[in-house]
């Protein structure tokens, strides 16, 4: 086994990227990918808020530790 360069990191796609300036691990082409997963879930996020401030206004301030105990489980 030769030795492991540090800067080195196998992506999870199992391609290997060895560009110390890359910060993610991933591989260009999963990094893409990262980013459009990124973009569903910021549209995620934005539903989620939706729920949480339509749930707000059906129960009032009470729901806000539910509203906690969502956050926690994402
Ligand atoms: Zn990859």
């Amino acid at each position: 086994m030769k030795k492991k360069n540090e800067t080195e990191k196998v992506c999870r796609c199992g391609r290997i990227t060895t560009d110390p300036e890359n910060k993610t691990g991933l591989c260009p082409t999963c990094e893409k990918k990262a980013v459009n997963l990124l973009g569903a879930a910021a549209m995620a996020a934005t539903g989620i808020a939706i729920k949480i401030v339509s749930q707000m206004k059906e129960n009032g301030p009470k729901v806000v530790e539910g509203v906690i105990n969502i956050i926690k489980n994402l």
